[in-house]
C-alpha cells in the first residue's frame, strides 16, 4: 500500500495583507509543518460576508494573501495554495455537514459570538447584531466542511479558531457514528504565540481592526507603528513598570530571539524602569530584521505574477481531486445515486 502522508487543512480570509500575529500565530507554525504534512492553505474567499460591500478588496486580497505566504518563505511546490471558491465540493459537503451540525455549538461559540456583536453597532443596543448575515453565522460549518474535506488530521490555528475545530470535531464523530466512518477526528494545533494583541493594546491583532504591522510594511513603517504603539500605563522615562501591562513586551517575547536580553530587559523595567525609547528601538529592530528576508523575496514574485497565479491554479487543482475523492465517498456512504439502474 502506498504511504499517505498525513494531512494538514488550515486557512485565511481574504481581507487584507498578513501581519505580523498572522505570522506568530500561524504562519511560523505552517512553514515548519509544510516538509512534513501533505498540507493545504485555504484562502477562505466563502467567509468573508462581512466585506461584501467591498468585493474589490476581498479579491485584491486573495492575491495579496498568497503573496504573503510566497514571501513568508510558503513553498507552493510541496504545499497546495487553494481558492475555496474555485473548489464548489466545499460548499456541497457543507450541506450534507449541516445535518450533523448541533445548533447549540453555534449559539454559544465564544469566537462567534464576540465577531457578531463587532459587525453590529456595539455602541447601539438596538441595532446590535442586526446586519450579521446567515452566511457570517454559518462560517464555523464552512470551516468544518474546509477541515473534513480533506479528511485532515492536524489544524494549525490561532486561538480564536479552536471552538471551530472543536466544533469540526463534533460534526465527524457524528457523521461517522451515524452514516459512516469516513473522516479523521483533526486536532488543533496552536503555535507559539496563540493570540498577539494589537498596537493599540486591544485583545488581539486583527485585520479588520486596523491595529496590525503588516509583513508588508516598510522599515520606515514598521518604525512609525512601533513609536505610535500602546505602552502601558504612562509613565516617566526613569519610573519602574510592570512588564505584564506594556505590550511591547509581549512584541518582545514573541520576535526577539535574544531570550536572555529580554529577561534581563524585564526586571531592569520592573527594579529601575527603562525607557519606552529604548524598549521600542529595539523592537522596531527585531521587526525588521525579521521582515527584511520577505521583502527580499517579496520583490522577486512582485516581478513575477505569473508564479503567484500559477501557485494558486496548481494548488486548487490538487486539492480538488481529493475534494472529489471524498465527495465520492460522502455519497457512497449516503447512498446518494438516484439515477443507478436497479
Ligand atoms: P479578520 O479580522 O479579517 O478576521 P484576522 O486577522 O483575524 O482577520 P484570520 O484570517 O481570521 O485573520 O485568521 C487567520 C489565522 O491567523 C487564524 O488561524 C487565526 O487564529 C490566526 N491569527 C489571526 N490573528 C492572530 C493574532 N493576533 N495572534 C495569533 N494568531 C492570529
Ligand atoms: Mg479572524
Amino acid at each position: 500500500m502506498q504511504f499517505e502522508r498525513r494531512r494538514i487543512l488550515t486557512g485565511i480570509r481574504p481581507t487584507g495583507p498578513l501581519h505580523v500575529g498572522h505570522y506568530a500565530g500561524a504562519l511560523e507554525n505552517w512553514i515548519k509543518l509544510q516538509r512534513e504534512y501533505d498540507c493545504y492553505f485555504l484562502i477562505a474567499d466563502y467567509q468573508v460576508s462581512d466585506f461584501a460591500s467591498d468585493l474589490p478588496r476581498v479579491r485584491n486580497a486573495v492575491r495579496e494573501v498568497a503573496l504573503d505566504w510566497l514571501a513568508a518563505g510558503l513553498d507552493p511546490s510541496g504545499a497546495s495554495f487553494v481558492i475555496e471558491s474555485m473548489v464548489p465540493e466545499h460548499a456541497e459537503l457543507m450541506t450534507w455537514l449541516a445535518w450533523y451540525t448541533p445548533i447549540g455549538m453555534l449559539e454559544r461559540n465564544p469566537t462567534l459570538k464576540a465577531e457578531m456583536e463587532a459587525i453590529g453597532d456595539p455602541g447601539d443596543a438596538a441595532t446590535k447584531g442586526k446586519s450579521v448575515s446567515v452566511a457570517f453565522y454559518i462560517y464555523p460549518m464552512m470551516q468544518a466542511a474546509n477541515i473534513l474535506l480533506f479528511r485532515s488530521h492536524l489544524v494549525p490555528v490561532g486561538e480564536d479558531q479552536l471552538p471551530h475545530v472543536e466544533l469540526t470535531r463534533e460534526v465527524a464523530r457524528r457523521f461517522n457514528r451515524d452514516v459512516k466512518a469516513i473522516f479523521p477526528e483533526p486536532e488543533a494545533l496552536t503555535g507559539r504565540v496563540p493570540r498577539l494583541v494589537g498596537i493599540d493594546g486591544g485583545a488581539k491583532m486583527s485585520k479588520s481592526l486596523g491595529n496590525t504591522i503588516d509583513l508588508t510594511d516598510s522599515a520606515e513603517t514598521v518604525a512609525r507603528k512601533v513609536r505610535g504603539m500602546y505602552a502601558g500605563p504612562p509613565r516617566g522615562a526613569k519610573e519602574s513598570g510592570t512588564v505584564a501591562e506594556n505590550p511591547v513586551f509581549a512584541y518582545l517575547d514573541a520576535f526577539d530571539p535574544d531570550v536572555a536580553q529580554v529577561m534581563h530587559l524585564k526586571q531592569r523595567y520592573e527594579r529601575t524602569g527603562v525607557s519606552n525609547k529604548e524598549l521600542k528601538d529595539r523592537l522596531t529592530r527585531v521587526l525588521n530584521e525579521l521582515l527584511e528576508p520577505m521583502r527580499d523575496r517579496r520583490a522577486k514574485y512582485d516581478a513575477n505574477p505569473s508564479l503567484v497565479r500559477d501557485a494558486l491554479e496548481q494548488g486548487t487543482q490538487r486539492a480538488r481531486a481529493i475534494a472529489k475523492e471524498t465527495m465520492a465517498m460522502v455519497r457512497d456512504a449516503l447512498d446518494l445515486d438516484y439515477f443507478r439502474k436497479r
